[in-house]
């Protein structure tokens, strides 16, 4: 068994573009559920009426992913059966049917 015979295997790397086919806007937003977030501070910054911890760094752990939305309109990604996509490999499929693929080319 060797390796060399991986290396026939390229790597094809490409990607997919699209658009919301309600209002055009090219992005699109990952809902998750049941999240757990943690925010990171060091001080907290209060004056006569707010008091807010100065945030500095943002994660995320867990959760689920709930739907796939346009981050203009609010359009929810649906597979062929009417379906909420929520998963990624739904999403792959979503977008072999209504994204653009493009090659991802390293010229130099
Ligand atoms: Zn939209």
């Amino acid at each position: 068994m060797s390796d060399l015979a991986k290396q026939n295997c390229m790597s094809d790397e490409f990607h997919y573009t699209f658009k919301c086919p309600k209002c055009g806007c090219p992005t699109f937003e990952e809902i998750l559920i049941n999240v757990t977030q943690s925010t990171t501070f060091a001080r907290v910054n209060c004056d006569a009426e707010i008091t807010e911890p100065d945030y500095q760094n943002t994660s995320t752990e867990g959760g689920e992913i709930n739907r796939f939305q346009c981050q203009s309109c609010g359009f929810v990604l649906q597979n062929e059966h009417g379906d909420t996509i929520n998963d990624t490999q739904a999403l792959r499929q979503w977008l072999e049917k209504n994204g653009q693929k493009t090659a991802d080319e390293s010229s130099g």
